[in-house]
């Protein structure tokens, strides 16, 4: 492995907001640290903005919107750019995935093996459709008698505030800059407390790409203080949130205040469905990295994992083996599989929902509360013989823990799999290609793969039902996310 950029002291100690093309210090002064999750040592630390800080943001996204040269560029300009953008992320790859597993306490070869490549094909994606965003004709039969001629057209939506969590920060931040970038719209991003550094660099590279002063702002610090006045501020015209569905509730009811344009991306508490007629071997793999990869910190973790009944017991020992042998502890070192969860916070989170399921009857079969001692570990759990009424089964825990629920029959694997609020990914693991299209059918979810866990690709529309969100990230459908429709008609004799 390549070495590691946080080791060759390349990743910054010390960082500010970026508003219009510069780094800027807070006001008052205000500074906010990073913790390593492994040591809990102080990594950096960055300006903690307030309110005139956003305001500074939004005036310059706005004013570059309204009246300067990003606005003035065709959708074949704009992709050149964000062309070049993506060139250098690409350049910058190792770094910035080191910035976020260094930030989060992930293995750094997870951000560097996927997420990098996923935003480089985001960025790269979204480039191509910047001269792709075409309207309609419509037939209408005219006007007071005259032929008319309707059509229309997709224009940028402003200026847009986009709110980002700390699982998979640059992805994210790549899956809503890019598509805003290529519709022509202008951003303020406000990342995560805990991973401020990668969306700074993006900001950075925007510059370096060419992106006009003013298109790409970020301002750090707190999501009550800066995420509350930028979904307040009159100047931005729509947000993009993924985070929790706590805050994203409040922000869309902040935002419906004066009919602000909201997308929301937020929790899961997804199933994978095993059926006895799956091969085994790819379904315990599957179910594995569903709900390990990341800490099991992925708002599509496979955290349910609903097993035919015949075979539950032994598959569920199974993938507590598994649990067991993976191996925790600092994620830079060398053989570690897992590192801590990213905050303190986290790991109470985790620990009080372990204490519900042993409490409420589940078998713990591996894993379970660890003594706290130093940096934010949990070991890999699995809970056997739930049912669907546990806490366990039904709150998203955002951790290393898997649910094992039976299931007698299809009917009863659907109504399990859609008996939660959340309706994110879901996976079917079965060798009867029917029964696979008739479950994927029946799941109530954003995305339902076959034999397959959560594929993301910059192509294929992400986003949530029920309270998993509003919306959809990536493919066409994330770039038109970013455009109004207007139609024209004009009377044409
Ligand atoms: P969070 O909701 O605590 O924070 C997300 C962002 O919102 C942060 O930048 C935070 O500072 C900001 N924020 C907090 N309070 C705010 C307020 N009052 N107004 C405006 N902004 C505010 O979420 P998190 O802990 O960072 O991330 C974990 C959650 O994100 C999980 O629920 C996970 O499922 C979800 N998530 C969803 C997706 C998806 O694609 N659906 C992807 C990743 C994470």
């Amino acid at each position: 492995m390549t070495k590691l950029q946080s080791e060759a002291g390349l990743l910054p100690t010390e960082m500010f907001h970026f508003i219009n093309g510069i780094e800027v210090e807070s006001s008052d002064g205000a500074r906010g640290e990073l913790i390593n999750p492994v040591d809990e040592t102080v990594l950096a630390s960055y300006s903690f903005g307030g309110v005139a800080e956003v305001d500074a943001a939004v005036s310059a996204a706005r004013s570059e919107f309204d009246n300067g040269v990003w606005s003035s560029l065709s959708g074949y300009q704009r992709g050149c750019l964000i062309n070049k953008l993506a060139d250098l992320v690409e350049r910058d790859a190792d770094l910035i995935a080191d910035m976020d597993a260094v930030c989060i306490g992930r293995v750094p070869m997870e951000p560097r093996i996927l997420d990098l490549p996923n935003a480089i094909q985001t960025i790269r994606t979204s480039a191509g459709w910047a001269d792709k965003i075409e309207g309609r004709t419509i037939p209408t039969p005219g006007y007071l008698g005259r032929a008319t001629l309707s059509y229309t057209v997709n224009e940028p939506v402003g200026v847009v505030a986009a709110i980002t969590p700390w699982n998979t920060p640059f992805m994210i931040t790549c899956w809503k800059v890019a598509p805003l970038l290529a519709a022509g719209c202008t951003v303020v991003i406000k990342p995560s407390e805990e991973t401020p550094m990668s969306a700074l660099h993006l900001a950075k590279l925007a510059k370096e790409a060419g992106i006009p002063d003013g298109v790409v702002n970020v301002v750090t610090g707190s999501g009550s203080v800066i995420g509350n006045a930028l979904v307040r501020h009159p100047g931005v015209d729509k947000i993009t949130f993924t985070g929790s569905p706590a805050v994203g509730q409040h922000i869309q009811t902040e935002a419906a205040k004066d009919f602000k344009r909201v997308s929301l991306e937020l929790g899961g508490k997804s199933p994978q469905v095993v059926f006895s007629d799956a091969d085994q071997g790819e379904a315990l793999a599957g179910c594995a990295m569903g709900i390990f990869f990341n800490q099991g910190q992925i708002c599509a973790a496979g955290s349910r994992i609903l097993v035919q009944r015949d075979i539950a017991d032994e598959f569920a020992q199974k993938l507590a083996d598994v649990a067991s042998n993976i191996v925790v502890g600092n994620p830079q070192e060398e053989g570690v599989q897992m590192g801590p969860v990213c905050k303190k916070a986290q790991l109470d989170r985790v620990n009080y929902y372990i204490r519900e399921g042993v409490a409420a009857g589940a078998s713990l079969l591996a894993g379970g509360e660890c003594p706290y001692e130093k940096g934010w570990f949990v070991r890999p759990t699995v809970f056997a013989a739930a049912t669907n009424d546990m806490a366990i089964a039904q709150q998203e825990i955002f951790g290393p823990v898997a649910t094992v629920i039976p299931f007698d029959d299809e009917q009863d694997a659907v109504e399990i799999a859609n008996g939660t609020v959340y309706g994110l990914g879901a996976t079917v693991w079965t060798s009867d290609v029917k029964r696979a299209h008739r479950m994927a059918k029946k799941i109530k979810a954003g995305a339902v793969g076959v034999n397959c866990w959560a594929p993301i690709d910059a192509r294929l529309p992400w986003g949530g039902v029920k309270q998993s969100g509003s919306g959809r990230e990536c493919g066409l459908s994330g770039v038109m996310a970013y455009t109004e429709e207007k139609v024209i008609t004009v009377v044409t004799d």
